[in-house]
């Protein structure tokens, strides 16, 4: 007989980003800033140091020790991965089984109903309410009656640009006995991290990636923090060598420098705030939207009817943001390419450019 796909693998199709080349990219909740040139330099004489012919720190120590230091949690509590979406992979495969069921909150980040699926794992759905936010109550009492391994949730949320308070957070956790994986990619933008509790939890691994407010993307560079027990798991079920010599060296330095990670943070949140100034003058001016959601993120959702018409009209003038149903989601850019962007609104929606400002 020939060789056959299972069903869990006839329908998978490859994951693809927005293809071909636009001017301005504020699709993927990357960081506007490119490292400075110093920090670019120094970058360049730790390539020539390294040694490619040996394998990498399958631990990632130095990586980690830097991570922790910066925010000050236990370098022992501490695991690096090839990206958070790698961590969430390992996460679901290990903790995850055929028949078991994981939690996740809609919208939310796709991945983790992916890899859940991946596992064998169903994946059952809360949706949030009409302000996007998390029903606290509805998600502890789906999880209990559902009897599921696991919940996963992004805090701050993406793409919903929306924050659960520390409290609200700390509530699921002291209620629930499962697995709770708590993404906090977009924590630097927010305040409401538990990562200075994460040893303190016998349930908890705290996800955080230096993708989006520490600008490295490219790198590919993500971290788990959990108490002793579940790093360990995480440590034995990950593939050896999963952070490459390159990232972990990098990594370690751009972690060094947290002046310069502070001021381009400033810099992500000064742009955040004046793309969510004038997206909200022209909803409130023209009413070109129907919602343009505040946010504690590097981006923001915007609820239109119009979304498609606009996403594809933005292709046209070289600017891409992310279309999902009746939203857009706009990353925050450099003040030109906010600019730019908000120039191309205005062609499309046929308003003058005083409604911006
Ligand atoms: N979690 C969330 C909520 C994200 O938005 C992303 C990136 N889009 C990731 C995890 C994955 O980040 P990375 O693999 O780049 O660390």
């Amino acid at each position: 007989m020939a060789f056959q796909l299972s069903e869990k693998l006839k329908n998978m199709v490859p994951y693809e980003p927005i293809s071909g080349s636009y001017d301005v990219r504020l699709d993927a909740n990357e960081s506007f800033l490119e490292l400075s040139d110093d920090l670019k330099s120094e970058l360049g004489d730790v390539l020539q140091r390294i040694s490619l012919n040996r394998y990498p720190d399958p631990l990632a120590a130095e990586v980690c020790e830097r991570f922790a230091a910066y925010y000050g949690v236990d370098p022992d509590l501490v695991t690096a991965g090839n990206g958070s979406d790698e961590l969430l992979n390992i996460i679901c495969n290990a903790f995850l089984e055929p028949g078991n069921k994981l939690l996740t909150v809609l919208p939310d980040f796709s991945m983790y109903a992916f890899y859940a699926g991946l596992s064998g794992a169903e994946t059952v759905t809360l949706k949030k309410d009409a302000d996007l936010q998390i029903d606290v109550d509805g998600l502890i009492e789906t999880a209990r009656r559902e009897q599921v391994s696991c919940v996963m949730f992004s805090n701050p949320c993406n793409p919903t640009g929306q924050g659960l308070k520390r409290e609200q957070v700390r509530r699921i956790l002291k209620e629930l006995d499962c697995l709770v994986v708590l993404d906090e990619a977009y924590m630097d933008f927010y305040t409401e991290s538990l990562l200075d509790e994460a040893g303190d939890h016998d349930n908890l691994i705290i996800l955080r990636t230096c993708s989006k407010a520490i600008g490295l993307a490219g790198l590919r560079l993500g971290f788990a923090v959990a108490n002793r027990t579940l790093s360990n798991v995480l440590r034995a079920v990950k593939s050896p060598y999963n952070v490459n010599t390159v990232s972990q060296a990098f990594g370690a330095v751009v972690l060094s420098h947290r002046e310069e990670e502070q001021k381009a943070l400033a810099q992500i949140l000064e742009s955040r705030d004046a793309l969510y100034g004038a997206l909200s003058r022209m909803q409130e001016k023209a009413g070109c939207f129907e919602r343009v959601y505040p946010t504690v993120t590097n981006f923001v959702l915007v609820k239109t009817d119009r979304a498609q018409e606009i996403f594809e009209k933005l292709k046209t003038r070289s600017v891409v943001v992310r279309f999902m149903g009746g939203y857009l989601r706009i990353t925050a850019g450099s003040p030109a390419e906010n600019k730019r962007l908000l120039d191309a609104l205005c062609d499309i929606l046929e308003l003058e450019r005083t409604v911006l400002a």
